[in-house]
């Protein structure tokens, strides 16, 4: 097949999932939203978010969303981080929005955040340049590789999310379309998942060319933390972007967007996920080249975690610009590819669209079908 055809081919399966009928998944344990959520025991689970004091309103909006989908059933905490102190303006914004509710403004420490001094100057500032060249964004900006650190590594151990297990991560100004009428933590953790995602992609290749190397030399010390259920084909498929997954010395780049997900921190405190952290650390690729935490928790979770406990949530309707799972339900503010719009009020979605046409070779969820889910698990919802 041609590039063009492989790329129609994968968008016209993906739109055979995304245009089926859904509901709620058909699990006979989901938990629908209490009485009184103020007086509800709750799954050991945290709203969070990294952000910076000026993207209040984004925040702002997007909680609105998340509230209104989800939280105001449930009423999970919410837990805010930041390299910088939280202005006194943002926490009152947000506390006059969640009157009432658990909220956590935390700083990180900066010995956490910032570049560590053993990153060579000489080697980044080459790294960068490359970067640069192949125009691949925020190469410039030390604090965007700090973040894809943090978010890689470290978030699960800063001291707020210590007492916590579940997290559900999200971003200033993504959009969220469906209403979730179950407790979405409870829901990974009756049926036995440690990772959820609505939206998967490639990567830039040249971000990570020495990330998958870096992991072999790990697993040829460490064979004992390989899952033997693991997502193997999953990780080194190279028929959709040979190019991709040859200049990666062997990972396709596929990944779970992480700007959502909900995760079981406890996966990635664990000795495997932990010590391979560490090892790609001491490697320095987050400064030397541009390793984004969603590349490194997709291959941590492939390697190291049982495929079926990794969940796509195709219920879930959320866009993080340009990018969207918009599912054909009842439960979504949709509107068929057409003028029509939606029915519950707030951000619409079109059903099945995943982004401009010419994004369109970004897409790689189906892959996740293709290679790693069983019928079961398709015939979930
Ligand atoms: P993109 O989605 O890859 O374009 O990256 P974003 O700019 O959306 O950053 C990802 C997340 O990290 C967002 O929640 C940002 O608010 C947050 N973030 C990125 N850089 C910083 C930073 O330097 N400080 C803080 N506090 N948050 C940051
Ligand atoms: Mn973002």
């Amino acid at each position: 097949m041609s590039r063009d055809e492989i790329i129609n081919w994968n968008m016209r399966e993906y739109d055979e999932y995304l245009t089926q009928k859904i509901d709620e998944p058909k699990v006979d344990n989901l938990v629908k939203p209490p009485a009184d959520p103020s007086n509800y025991d709750r799954a050991n689970a945290t709203l969070l978010v990294l952000a910076r004091n000026r993207e209040l309103n984004k925040v702002i909006v997007t909680i609105q969303q998340i509230e209104d989908k989800f939280n105001n059933k449930y009423h999970y905490p919410y837990t805010f981080l930041n390299d910088a102190e939280f202005s006194q303006k943002f926490i009152n914004g947000i506390k006059a929005l969640l009157p009432g509710r658990e909220l956590y403004f935390e700083a990180i420490d900066p010995k956490i955040w910032k570049k560590p001094s053993t990153i060579d100057k000489e080697k980044e500032r080459e790294g960068i340049a490359y970067l640069k060249e192949e125009k691949i964004g925020y190469s410039e900006m030390e604090s965007y590789h700090n973040m894809c650190r943090f978010y890689s590594g470290n978030f699960y151990k800063h001291p707020r999310l210590a007492k916590f297990k579940w997290y559900w991560r999200f971003e200033p100004g993504t959009n969220y379309f469906c209403k979730i009428d179950y407790d979405l933590f409870k829901f990974m953790e009756m049926n036995n998942k440690t990772y959820g995602f609505t939206i998967s992609l490639y990567d830039a290749q040249q971000s990570i060319k020495t990330l998958w190397p870096t992991t072999l030399e790990f697993l040829s010390q460490n064979p004992q933390y390989l899952h033997p259920n693991g997502a193997f084909n999953w990780l080194t498929e190279d028929f959709m972007n040979k190019k991709k997954t040859t200049e990666t010395g062997g990972y396709s780049t596929c990944h779970f967007w992480s700007n959502f997900e909900i995760g079981n921190m406890d996966f990635f405190r664990s000795e495997p996920y932990d010590n391979w952290f560490q090892y790609l650390d001491s490697k320095g690729g987050f400064y030397y080249e541009r390793w984004g935490d969603a590349p490194v928790h997709s291959v941590g979770l492939g390697l190291f975690e049982d495929k079926s406990k990794i969940h796509w949530f195709r219920d879930i309707g959320y866009e993080h610009y340009p990018y969207y799972n918009c599912p054909n339900s009842d439960k979504c503010n949709t509107r068929e590819p057409g003028p029509k719009s939606g029915k519950l009020g707030g951000p619409v979605c079109e059903v099945g669209k995943f982004s401009f046409p010419h994004l369109y070779d970004q897409n790689c969820v189906s892959n996740w079908v293709r290679y790693e889910m069983t019928d079961k698990e398709l015939g979930l919802y």
